[in-house]
């Protein structure tokens, strides 16, 4: 049976759902929108945005991305109630960025939005307005953002180095278009996210809990298996619950302090807490070693571009992992793999076929080279006797599954 409990702040609704199987998810989902359904456009033609957190391209089971098991299941609501104009879009981080990276290929976003008939877009490299942040310098947020006749943010909760706590005003950092704008945001990254919830305002966030990402996120942390999606129509409202879930006070989430400051949270939302049990204490990020902390004020931006072609090295880059300067190794070779299933390992756990976003059993014959698999690796990374295997180049996936591959079994 399902779990769910809406709580009530002065500055909106928050909805939790418990959803530890598939059913469960997409009856939360379902029932989410029928409850906003108000929200929902009057024309099947309406456009209407998914904005998921493609910060990188880390499979969501590791606790960065938006979990594709939950884009699934809001595309399965919306296509069911006839809308067909849908299109998934996200801007990656700037490392990723700049070294050219495909992460909605490598996420298999793509594919996943045709078989619902979606489109894909690269926020990067969208069309932008004009914004002043909070220090006076200009950037561009993607104009399909406040465009959209419904935008559905789909955030996902992860601890962060730099902002304390990532989910649902952090997931409109990637609506920002290029390097320029994204690079001006962390000038001041508390006084710009405040500054990002004044000028972007999805019309609901539902919040993917299904996998987070606890200690040193958003890049380099531990993945650890929620089982929950959370609901609201206000960003700051839902960043609010999440951040007390997990075992925040407001105080020490910057952006939630800022907010309060400015009189956009009060002390009603903050008493509303009490009655809210913490039920999922995630591990902090580490402090900042000191050295990382001075390399990473804005004086040095143009030091480091200039030494790039040296410290973008390989090698320059895990020294720098090894020596806590930096969370990611980004890796420029595409992976080229497919999947088989060896039948002499399976067990029979299951666990393939309760995780697939599509709902295929990748132990029936031919499931893992027919058109239905998206090639999303779920079933791979979750088998508890290794029966699926990856056979190919394994390009950027070596260093992902050697560092996330035992754990995420391990969930
Ligand atoms: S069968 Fe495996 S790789 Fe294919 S879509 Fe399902 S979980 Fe992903």
């Amino acid at each position: 049976m399902m779990g769910s409990h809406t709580y009530t702040l002065e500055k909106g609704e928050v909805s939790v759902f418990r959803t530890p199987t598939r059913r469960e998810l997409w009856e939360a989902v379902d029932r989410m929108l029928a409850a906003h359904s108000t929200l929902l456009p009057d024309s099947r033609e309406a456009l209407i945005l998914i904005k998921p957190n493609l910060n990188s391209d880390l499979n969501s089971l590791m606790g960065n991305s938006t979990d594709l098991r939950l884009m699934a299941a809001v595309l399965t609501s919306l296509v069911e109630r006839g809308y067909s104009n849908i299109v998934i879009a996200d801007g990656c981080n700037v490392g990723v960025l700049r070294r050219g990276i495909d992460v909605i290929g490598r996420l298999r976003i793509d594919r996943l939005a045709a078989r619902f008939g979606a489109r894909t877009l690269d926020l990067n490299r969208a069309p932008g307005r004009q914004i002043t942040f909070a220090d006076g310098h200009p950037a561009l947020i993607a104009e399909i953002c406040s465009d959209a006749d419904l935008c559905i943010s789909l955030p996902k909760i992860k601890m962060h180095s730099d902002a304390d706590m990532s989910c649902a005003v952090k997931n409109m950092v990637g609506c920002l278009v290029g390097r320029a704008s994204k690079k001006a945001l962390h000038r001041d990254l508390t006084g710009n996210l405040v500054r990002l919830y004044e000028l972007v305002k999805p019309h609901l966030h539902i919040v993917d809990g299904l996998v987070a990402m606890e200690g040193n996120g958003p890049g380099d942390g531990t993945p650890k298996r929620l089982d929950a999606i959370l609901a609201g129509t206000d960003a700051l409202a839902v960043d609010l619950v999440v951040s007390h879930l997990v075992g925040y006070e407001p105080q020490q989430v910057r952006f939630l302090a800022r907010s309060l400051e400015k009189g956009y949270l009060g002390s009603g939302d903050v008493e509303a807490l009490a009655d809210i049990p913490r039920g999922w204490l995630l591990e902090k990020p580490p402090p900042k070693t000191r050295l990382a902390e001075v390399l990473s004020h804005p004086v040095f931006n143009r030091p480091k571009d200039l030494l790039r072609p040296i410290h973008s090295t390989r090698i320059a880059m895990n020294l720098l992992y090894k020596a806590g300067l930096i969370q990611d190794i980004y890796d420029e070779r595409d992976a080229s793999v497919t999947l088989r299933f060896d039948a002499g390992r399976c067990e029979g756990s299951g666990r393939c076929r309760e995780i697939c976003p599509v709902g295929l059993d990748p132990t029936c014959e031919g499931a893992l080279s027919g058109v239905e698999c998206i090639g999303c690796l779920y079933c791979y990374f979750v088998c508890p006797s290794e029966a699926i295997h990856l056979e190919g180049e394994l390009g950027f996936l070596e260093r992902q599954i050697d560092r996330y591959g035992a754990m995420i079994r391990s969930l």
